[in-house]
């Protein structure tokens, strides 16, 4: 058990309430010892003892109001023209079909502050990730742990790893996998939008947990081909193909799950989380935050008072791939029953009040993937070689970079955990598959347990027990079996703490 947990502060009045209240206590007394009337001693102790229940009476009341506060903050992520997607893509960004942002808040009045930051962005790795929590962390008083940073994922959007851009400015490739310019820029930037916000916060009273089926977009990877063999290969817009539109469904995570933070009765925020990769179609240059992030938008404009957030949950596994055949109506279609889920999920929404929000960290350690392809000479080999692609070269360095975290620096990954109380926040590294979801909603089937997927991204997939045992292998997988067993002591560790009654 080596979590570092942050025990939760006994409620309190705030510190401006109680400077107020303490002055106007003074007065009332200095008023009634120095008038010069008959006014007895005993009068005045009567109002001692009035202004006393007074303050006892404001101090339970008003600690509930103004315990945490929440400070909402958005900036544009947009990637400039002419620059890498998907960090492997041939084609590089050609349009700004719609804009990329990083939408967030800071939750206050739980010691320290917790940072939430959903990116629109496919993956943010190693010290990228590091720089991106440093930052909000500087912003808002805090420390990089208790920043959550996700990226939604989507394809035609950047990856960002600054230790393999420096592998690969060693070669002669500078700014192809990202630009770093631009990255700084940026993070700078939505470090600026969090600190702007926190002079706007609003107190928090109570939260709102709602969950909806979502139709018709999430299917699993696998399917079982006519000769029984297994095959992961039902992508994201594979429903073009007969096979893959008419293989069952398998593994996912049907609800979406929103949890909402109040003021009283105005709802302040709407966070979401679905289990789907969020593309219909890519690569073709065209820089867009997708379906997930249009439905968002769409979401966004049907009340500009209650902020909405997108997460991607764990869904590694899981694509639109059954339903979806990459066509731009089909696009659309997914926009519209996503937002149709995060509609339903609000109008099962129950209000509960919050009465605590405490903080879990836990060191996840996971063993960097065995293959011949990643060995050390053989990626080094790739990244020198001027007749490879530039693509193959990207890759190497990126399987480079996170082979070196795991036995050089032999950094681990942070796994936090935000408690609410009613609910348990989880954030996952990389493309963890949906059957990690679905072990954490078992661990707390007494709770509200709210997924978050794509934290720091070095891992590719992570793979199941069960899809390891599956033989699943893949070009951007580059953690080893025995994911899951590390996934599980990490999930225990964060979820089955203090908070259970006995
Ligand atoms: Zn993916």
């Amino acid at each position: 058990m080596h979590f570092k947990y942050t025990p939760k502060n006994p409620p309190r009045l705030g510190d401006g309430e109680c400077r107020s209240l303490r002055v106007s206590m003074s007065l009332l007394l200095r008023k009634s010892f120095l008038h010069k009337c008959s006014r007895s001693w005993a009068r005045a102790k009567f109002l001692l003892i009035t202004v006393a229940l007074l303050q006892f009476s404001m101090g339970t009341r008003v600690s509930a109001a103004s315990d945490y506060r929440l400070a909402i903050f958005s900036a544009d992520v947009t990637i400039p023209l002419n620059h890498r997607c998907m960090g492997v893509l041939p084609t590089k960004s050609k349009k700004i079909v719609d804009p990329l942002y990083a939408h967030g808040f800071v939750l206050l009045g739980a010691g320290k502050p917790i940072v939430f930051c959903a990116v629109d962005w496919c993956e943010i790795r190693n010290g990228a990730y590091d720089q991106w929590r440093e930052s909000l962390g500087a912003a808002a008083g805090t420390s990089r742990e208790r920043v959550l940073v996700s990226s939604l994922h989507q394809h035609d959007a950047p990856v960002t790893d600054s230790d393999a851009a420096e592998l690969l400015e060693d070669v002669g490739l500078k700014g192809e996998l990202y630009d770093e310019k631009f990255h700084n820029e940026t993070v700078a930037r939505v470090a600026l939008a969090l600190k702007d916000s926190l002079s706007e916060a609003v107190p928090v009273t109570h939260l709102g947990l709602g969950e909806a089926a979502v139709k018709r977009i999430a299917s699993n990877r696998r399917v079982v081909r006519d000769d029984g063999g297994v095959s992961f290969g039902r992508g994201s817009s594979s429903g073009r193909n007969p096979f893959y539109a008419d293989a069952p469904v398998g593994l996912i995570d049907s609800m979406l799950k929103t949890i909402s933070f109040w003021n009283g009765e105005q709802a302040v925020l709407a966070m979401h989380s679905y289990a789907t990769h969020p593309m219909s179609y890519y690569g073709r240059g065209g820089v867009t935050s997708d379906f997930v992030g249009l439905a968002r938008e769409q979401r966004q404009r049907d009340d500009f008072s209650v902020k909405q957030i997108y997460f991607s949950g764990c869904s590694g596994d899981v694509t639109a791939g059954k339903y979806n055949n990459g066509s731009h109506d089909h696009r659309l279609e997914l926009k519209e029953r996503l937002y149709e889920g995060m509609v339903a999920a609000w109008q099962t929404t129950e209000k509960v009040a919050l009465k605590e929000i405490s903080f879990r960290n836990t060191p996840l350690t996971l063993d960097y993937y065995q293959h011949e392809n990643l060995k050390r000479g053989r990626l080094e080999t790739t990244l020198n070689d001027e007749s490879a692609t530039v693509e193959q070269r990207i890759l190497a360095a990126m399987g480079l970079a996170s082979r070196n975290r795991v036995e050089k620096r032999q950094q681990p990954i942070d796994f936090p955990c935000v408690d609410l109380g009613a609910a348990q926040i989880v954030l996952f590294p990389g493309e963890a598959f949906v059957g990690f979801q679905l072990i954490a909603q078992e661990m707390r089937a007494d709770s509200f347990v709210f997924s978050i997927g794509y934290g720091e991204c070095w891992t590719g997939y992570i793979p199941t027990n069960a899809v390891f045992a599956d033989k699943f292998h893949d070009s951007w997988l580059w953690v080893n079996a025995g994911a899951e067993n590390r996934i599980r002591g990490a999930l225990e560790r964060v979820l089955m703490t203090n908070s259970r009654t006995p």
